[in-house]
C-alpha cells in the first residue's frame, strides 16, 4: 500500500504504486527509472559531481501527446547554497522544471546539469544521493512513521530521527500518536492533517541530508497553526542548501537569491525581489495581488488573459 498525500489533507490509499504515479501524471519514465534504480546494480563508477549547482541550458520540453511545449528555451543557473524561487501562473511550467531536475522526464533540446554534469550522464541512484524532492503529492508508505523516515537513511539512529522530526516540527504530533514513532501511518494517517504529513516528508528529506532540494510548495490552504509550523519546517529545510522552490509564500519568495518568473513555458523575468518590483511586470502584478489577499497561492493569484 502506498498513501498518496495531497495538500488538502486527503489521504488516498491505492493498491498500486505505479498506478498512483500514473494517476499523478509523473509518467512512465519515472516508473522505469525507479525500476532501474531498484533492479540494476549500482553503476560501477559515478559521474563527476563538481558542486551543488543546478543549471538549465536552453531547455525545451513537451509532454508526449501535448500539442504545445511545456518549456521553451529555459536557461538559468542556481549557484550552490542559494535559493531559486519559481513563480508564475498555474500551468506555466514550474513543476515541469522540477520534474526535469529529478529526471522524471528528459529535456528534448538543451541540457539540465546537476553538479556541472548533464543529468542524462548521472546514474539515477547517484542523482538521488545529491537531490531530494518534496512534491505536492508526497509519498508515504503504509508503514510506521519510523520506517517511512528510515527510507531516507536506513542507518539513522533514533536520536537522528528525532532531531529531523524536531527540525521539521513533526516530533510533537508524532509523539502524540498512540504508538509514537512506531505508529502506522496507514492506521493513523487519516488523523494527520495535510500539513502534518508534509512535515513528515520534510523530516524525511532533512534526514536524507542532500545538498540539493527541489520543493513544490503547497498552494492549498493549510490551517493557521499548521501553516506556521510548515513554514518553520521549510525554513529549516532550505538553509545551507541549493534549493529550487516553487514558491507561494511571501517569505520564501522575497528572501530568494533569485526569482524566476515562468509564464507560458518561458522565463519572462528574473532577479531579486526588489529588481522585479522595480521592473513593474508580471511579478509586480502578482506581488500586489498577493499582498492584497495576505495569503494566497501566488501562482493562482493572477491568471493570464486569453490570447
Ligand atoms: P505549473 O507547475 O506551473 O502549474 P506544469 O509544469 O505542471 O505547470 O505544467 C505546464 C504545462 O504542461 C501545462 O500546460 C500542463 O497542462 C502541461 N502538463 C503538465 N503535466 C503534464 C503531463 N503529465 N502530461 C501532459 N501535459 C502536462
Ligand atoms: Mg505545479
Amino acid at each position: 500500500f502506498v498513501i498518496g498525500l495531497g495538500y488538502g489533507g486527503s489521504v488516498v490509499k491505492l493498491q498500486d504504486f505505479a498506478a498512483q504515479l500514473t494517476v499523478l501524471s509523473y509518467g512512465a519514465q519515472l516508473i522505469n527509472e525507479l525500476k532501474d534504480a531498484g533492479e540494476l546494480p549500482e553503476a560501477d563508477h559515478d559521474a563527476e559531481f563538481r558542486d551543488a549547482s543546478v543549471e538549465f541550458r536552453d531547455v525545451t520540453f513537451g509532454y508526449g501527446g501535448a500539442d504545445r511545449d511545456a518549456l521553451t528555451g529555459v536557461t538559468f543557473h542556481a549557484a550552490p547554497r542559494t535559493i531559486t524561487a519559481l513563480v508564475g501562473p498555474s500551468g506555466a511550467g514550474k513543476s515541469t522544471v522540477a520534474r526535469l531536475i529529478c529526471r522524471f522526464f528528459d529535456a528534448r533540446e538543451g541540457a539540465v546539469l546537476v553538479g556541472g554534469t548533464d543529468v542524462k550522464e548521472i546514474p539515477f541512484s547517484q542523482l538521488m544521493r545529491h537531490v531530494s524532492f518534496v512534491f505536492q503529492e508526497t509519498f508515504l508508505f503504509d508503514d510506521t512513521v519510523e520506517a517511512n523516515l528510515r527510507l531516507a537513511r536506513p542507518d539513522a539512529t533514533d536520536a537522528e530521527l528525532e532531531a529531523a522530526c524536531r527540525a521539521a516540527r513533526a516530533h510533537e504530533f508524532v509523539t502524540a500518536l498512540p504508538d509514537g514513532y512506531r505508529s502506522r501511518i496507514g492506521q493513523h494517517g487519516s488523523r494527520l492533517s495535510g500539513g502534518e504529513l508534509q512535515r513528515l516528508a520534510i523530516a524525511r528529506t532533512l534526514l536524507k541530508g542532500t545538498e540539493i532540494v527541489v520543493l513544490d510548495e503547497a498552494t492549498a490552504f493549510v490551517d493557521p497553526e499548521n501553516e506556521v509550523a510548515l513554514q518553520a519546517a521549510i525554513d529549516t529545510l532550505v538553509t545551507d542548501r541549493t534549493v529550487i522552490i516553487i514558491a507561494h509564500r511571501l517569505s520564501t519568495i522575497a528572501g530568494a537569491d533569485q526569482i524566476l518568473v515562468v509564464d507560458d513555458g518561458r522565463i519572462t523575468e528574473r532577479g531579486r525581489h526588489e529588481d522585479l518590483i522595480s521592473a513593474d511586470g508580471l511579478y509586480a502584478d502578482m506581488w500586489r495581488a498577493f499582498q492584497s489577499t495576505e495569503r494566497i497561492a501566488l501562482g493562482e493569484a493572477v491568471h493570464k488573459a486569453d490570447p
